[in-house]
């Protein structure tokens, strides 16, 4: 019998047209934070220091303004939400495996009650200023720095067990690419397949994940 499919979706720049922590640093942190931000995705800093470090930017009293900026900015991927059901109805665990931050990344999903479970970073807004809590850190086979760590959370569902697949759109989902049968790919994490020659497919929106989904369905996942 063909392996159990899960998936494993990023949540920034693949649910979501724009990357949420970005759109929130440009309205509300203080000058220079870009700074910050080129140190990230150049791979200077780790992005756990990096994203607690723009968080430490932003006082704890702006979060009711956060929140509500995140949901009046946000736009979901055309089909994400057909998609969601669709696993749903057809039996395939749906997980969110999301760098970001739960006070945002919680109420914009709140309306996809079919999705099974989201891993993502918690925050603390008890202190002058926000600070980032990283409930789901590295294991010892990672070489650390993560945040919320992709490829620990893919070794939760052992490859013998499951057919996984990763759905995403940069840097820091190519640990977790690396790991996985089939890659869902667009922008950045798209290139990096093609150049590591990893198992993909381009998608622009979640009616193509669909269609790849299918696919690997029929084919009865051995990819
Ligand atoms: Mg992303
Ligand atoms: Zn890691």
């Amino acid at each position: 019998m063909a392996k159990p499919i899960v998936i494993f979706c990023d949540f920034d720049g693949t649910i979501t047209e724009r990357d949420m922590i970005m759109t929130l640093m440009e309205k509300f942190a203080p000058e220079g934070w870009e700074t910050i931000k080129d140190d990230i995705l150049s791979q200077r800093i780790p992005v756990q220091e990096g994203v607690g470090k723009l968080f430490s930017l932003i006082p704890s009293a702006k979060r009711e303004e956060l929140v509500k900026y995140a949901e009046d900015a946000v736009k979901i991927r055309a089909g994400f939400s057909e998609f969601v059901t669709y696993c749903r109805e057809n039996g395939i665990q749906f997980l969110v495996t999301s760098g970001g931050i739960d006070f945002f990344v919680g109420p914009i999903l709140a309306p996809y009650g079919d999705i099974n479970k989201i891993y993502c970073n918690g925050s603390d807004f008890s202190g002058e200023t926000i600070r980032i809590l990283w409930p789901h850190g590295c294991d010892e086979r990672c070489d650390g720095g993560c945040g919320m760590c992709k490829p620990s959370i893919l070794r939760h569902y052992p490859a013998d067990q499951y057919t996984r697949v990763v759905i995403g759109d940069s840097i820091t989902d190519l640990k977790a690419s690396r790991l996985a049968d089939v890659v869902l790919a667009r922008s950045l994490l798209l290139e990096k397949c093609r150049e590591e020659g990893l198992p993909h497919e381009a998608f622009q929106d979640f009616y193509d994940v669909m269609d790849s989904i299918k696919r690997l369905q029929t084919k009865g996942v051995s990819v």
